[in-house]
């Protein structure tokens, strides 16, 4: 497969919009149903076109509309923001004051750059399989806690195409949350606070929250091979020095000379001992040996601050904050933004995300001959729809896809459900 080359972009664009965007798909999730006609037709597209020229407030009636334009702008990358009172594409005709957001699925956005105090393999924009464990975790937490703690039930999550994960919240009780409620959601599940220059971000009071606990219960089982081992966090004098900073409320305060000997016994320990575990426990040890009177987390503390999601809460917050759309091309790494699979979560590798001159490439493959008789004939009608679920289910975008569809069907299931509901009750007067 060839590596991919942003310069070659403008040439992938129009086949990829053309032959391979899942416009039916995308139609039936943002129709939601298609309860009225509006709920898609006022919701607000957002383009970004060649040289970072950002065209906001694009509206579309129906789902040719969207297509049409799509593959005529060729847009470097899609942005969905909310749906508003008005049609956004005439939002200059309308009254000022009341053109207004009303509704936007609930959405997450975590990424890598935000971990960078507690990653030593990449720094900024780069990512490796090591620290991708910290959006594993991430999103078992978050899908734990909206699911349980909430109450919602149709997440879908897509990978950003480079360095994070986005969570699309997309239950009608969640698209109505007003500004206020978002914000209690995020703070329900904000843990890491503070800045740069604080150097103990996470604080835990007893007792501990069941959330908190819950969340612990995915951290403990990731934090061994990915905290001891992969990042090796207490391997180097600096790293260890970063873990035991976070110690000192609890140990270095008030310290006598014995304490102040345990202190550099356990540095010297960590030097000769080659097994990360054994240096951990050591650790522990020493923690609740000096456990104080008000009772000490410090080493779950440790692990939260190493390894909990950090949310990018102004993304949440506002009802009319855009967020890149599933299946937008990423521009500088080529991959496409794809939903992902949570039961096969851990196999996930963002690595393994076509790039979309990938999938492009993989278009140009011969036909094998069973897919020759589903060749759509001249005239037949949605021979553009055809031929696209014919070209993409012979490209690596095929099982992204599928997940996608288990998504819609999903809420399709549950619509109906509900619909059957109603009809039941009034039957019963
Ligand atoms: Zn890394």
């Amino acid at each position: 497969m060839s590596d991919y080359d942003p310069a070659s972009l403008p040439d992938l664009l129009p086949l990829y919009y053309r032959r391979l965007f899942p416009f039916s798909q995308y139609y039936r999730w943002l129709n939601y149903g298609g309860v009225t006609k509006s709920y898609f037709q006022n919701r607000e597209f957002s383009f970004t076109l060649k040289d970072d020229v950002y065209v906001r407030y694009q509206s579309f009636s129906t789902q040719s509309e969207l297509e049409k334009e799509i593959q005529k702008m060729n847009p470097y990358k899609i942005d969905i923001g909310a749906v508003y009172s008005h049609r956004p594409n005439q939002h200059n005709t309308v009254k000022s004051g009341s053109f207004q957001a009303l509704e936007k699925e609930l959405v997450f956005d975590i990424d890598m750059t935000d971990y960078d105090d507690v990653r030593s393999c990449c720094s900024a924009a780069d990512i490796c399989s090591k620290c991708w464990t910290l959006m594993t975790i991430a999103i078992r937490i978050l899908d734990r806690a909206l699911r349980e703690d909430f109450g919602f039930r149709h997440l879908l999550w897509v990978y950003s195409g480079r360095r994070g994960v986005h969570c699309w919240v997309c239950d009608a009780s969640a698209r109505k949350l007003p500004v206020a409620a978002r914000s209690a959601v995020c703070e329900y599940l904000s843990l890491v606070k503070g800045g740069e220059d604080t150097v103990k971000k996470v604080q835990l009071t007893d007792p501990i929250h069941p959330f908190i606990k819950e969340s612990l219960a995915v951290v403990e089982h990731y934090f061994s091979r990915y905290a001891l081992g992969e990042q090796d966090i207490l391997g180097s004098k600096e790293s260890a020095g970063r873990v035991l900073a976070l110690l000192q409320d609890d140990i270095l305060l008030n310290q006598c000379d014995l304490e102040q000997n345990q202190w550099k016994e356990l540095l010297l320990y960590f030097q000769s001992e080659s097994n990360a575990g054994k240096r951990w426990e050591r650790l522990k040890a020493l923690v609740n040996q000096k456990r104080s009177k008000r009772g000490s987390h410090a080493e779950k503390e440790i692990m939260l601050q190493y390894c909990y999601p950090r949310l990018d809460v102004n993304v949440s917050k506002g009802v009319n904050h855009l967020l890149k759309s599933p299946f937008s091309v990423h521009p500088k790494t080529g991959r496409i933004s794809v939903p992902i699979d949570l039961r096969e979560l851990d196999r996930f590798d963002p690595f393994d995300v076509p790039t979309i001159s990938c999938i492009c490439e993989e278009l140009d493959r011969p036909l094998r001959p069973e897919e020759e008789l589903q060749e759509p004939r001249d005239g037949e009608r949605e021979v553009g729809e055809k031929r696209r679920i014919r070209d993409y289910k012979r490209t690596s975008l095929a099982k992204y896809i599928r997940a996608f569809d288990l998504f819609l069907d999903g809420m399709e299931r549950s619509r109906k459900g509900e619909l059957l509901r109603k009809s039941d009750l009034q039957n019963d007067f």
